[in-house]
């Protein structure tokens, strides 16, 4: 399921002009990093895969779905996205609960969910927590809980807000085998990130942005090569 967005621009209520004209192509099964500093826009972006915000003007497609004109839920089905803060999304009292919730919101039979569910916590190495409560767990694994709990969902196009902030080295680690993982299912992965290691050594593709536009988009080692150009941003 391929990424279109055309033209996009978008205005937040109060004013602030966050996206000037963004058209980019992201193909099904494709691995991107995104990059920009803060206020650039790259949540803004996102946030328009999966309906959280509509185009002022442009459009953005998920596939055949133009996103105006489908359900958040529809959207959610096909676009997972993992935020930043786990603590915005866990809400669950135990990591097994809290994983199952969205394949079983989804509509998914019981013996589906139950498989997605043991697939997540095995990529995610949270096997052996799964009867734990999220709140009781580091916010390392929390961050893990929270990916497990996109993962579970199987969308074909997984969004990552900043997965490695304040993550430790095994952690980190354990998200780049979860990229990996989901290369080889063919799925397609944004990461927003402001960890060039992470983003060198684990997306194909780097686009950044800047001031709400895209300044540049190509081969990781070309786009994280032009530091004079992303020190502008
Ligand atoms: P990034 O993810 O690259 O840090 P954002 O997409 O969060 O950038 O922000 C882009 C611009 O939009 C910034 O100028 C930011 O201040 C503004 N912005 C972000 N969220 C909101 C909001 N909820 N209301 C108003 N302005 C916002």
């Amino acid at each position: 399921m391929n990424i279109h967005v055309e033209d996009l621009h978008y205005t937040y209520p109060g004013g602030e002009e966050a996206l000037r004209g963004i058209s980019l192509e992201i193909a099904a099964g494709e691995q991107v990093a995104m990059v920009g500093q803060n206020g650039s826009g790259k949540t803004t972006l996102v946030k328009h895969f999966n309906g959280l915000l509509q185009p002022t003007r442009g459009q953005v497609r998920i596939g055949s779905l133009e996103t105006r004109a489908v359900s958040v839920a529809r959207l959610a089905a096909n676009v997972g996205y993992v935020f930043q803060n786990p603590d915005e999304q866990l809400f669950c009292k135990t990591v097994g609960e809290e994983v199952a919730f969205g394949p079983r919101n989804l509509g998914f039979a019981p013996e589906k969910v139950a498989v997605l569910t043991a697939r997540a916590l095995e990529l995610t190495e949270l096997g052996d927590r799964a009867a734990s409560n999220p709140y009781d767990l580091s916010p390392t694994w929390r961050k893990m809980v929270a990916l497990a709990s996109i993962l579970s969902m199987d969308t074909a196009i997984v969004v990552l807000d900043e997965p490695t902030t304040g993550q430790d080295s095994a952690s980190v680690a354990r998200i780049a085998r979860t990229v990996d993982a989901l290369r080889a299912q063919g799925k397609t992965v944004v990461a927003i990130t402001h960890d060039i290691d992470f983003a060198a050594e684990n997306f194909a593709r780097v686009i950044a942005l800047g001031e709400g536009r895209v300044l540049l988009d190509g081969p990781a080692a070309e786009v994280l090569g032009q530091e004079e150009v992303l020190a502008q941003t």
